[in-house]
């Protein structure tokens, strides 16, 4: 038996919403079950801005094989960027400020969808690469979300440029977009992101239906309180 047998190799889908982000009508307790009935081992729960989805499907996890990771989707000064294994939420905006406020807490952080085309030019890439290359431990190599699959491409290529782990994950906003993307490892995320032993898999069909659905929500939402963009 070699030593990598002996370590189970695991799904996780590690990019999902749930109604703590204006964008989606996840419920925590349909997200969770959806995620298990997808075959996943585990999810990053990943709200615009906010731990408090995350932490209601931390509470309902009963199965000791499934993981649920605490995490957000940050929307900093220079794009989303998708943090992991958090202890609290993160409360600064400046992308330099959200990295440290990560490593400080020992969580993981990775670019969003760093190719994504956005008809919303602030949210078009613009991470200052060069300066953030050694402190970021992933890039969202597999999002279900995009529009093309030269996005994703894009991403892909980035990421063995830069030699750091790929991951993938939906990007989950309503039932049907959970598991569409996932990442692959052996035994332990943290492990398999630190060593660059990561994979990813999935399929962008459901991505234009889901953010239009997004975007017709956030306009609903957007006659209570001032629209923030969120998709
Ligand atoms: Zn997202
Ligand atoms: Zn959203």
């Amino acid at each position: 038996m070699t030593s990598k047998s002996l370590h189970k190799r695991m799904k996780y889908d590690l990019h999902n919403h749930t109604h703590y982000s204006p964008c989606s009508s996840l419920k925590p307790e349909i997200l969770l079950k959806l995620a298990k009935r997808k075959g996943m081992n585990g999810i990053a729960v990943t709200d615009h801005n906010s731990i408090k989805g995350a932490l209601k499907v931390k509470k309902l996890n009963k199965d000791k094989d499934f993981e649920v990771i605490i995490g957000d989707e940050v929307r900093t000064n220079y794009g989303d960027v998708l943090t992991y294994y958090l202890q609290e939420e993160i409360k600064s905006r400046d992308l330099f400020s959200v990295i440290d406020e990560v490593k400080a807490q020992g969580g993981l952080i990775a670019v969003a969808h760093p190719f994504r085309i956005s008809i919303n030019p602030t949210l078009r890439f613009r991470y200052p690469i060069e300066k953030i290359k050694n402190k970021i431990d992933a890039v969202e190599c597999f999002n279900a979300r995009m529009l093309f699959p030269c996005d994703n491409k894009k991403a892909q290529k980035l990421a063995k440029k830069l030699d750091i782990a790929g991951i993938g994950g939906s990007d989950a906003h309503f039932k049907f977009d959970v598991g569409r993307a996932y990442t692959i490892f052996d035994g332990n995320l943290r492990r398999a992101i630190k060593q660059n032993k990561t994979s990813y898999e999935g399929t962008i069909f459901y991505g234009p239906l889901s953010g239009t659905l997004s975007f017709l929500r956030n306009r609903i939402f957007s006659k209570f309180k001032s629209y923030m963009g969120y998709h």
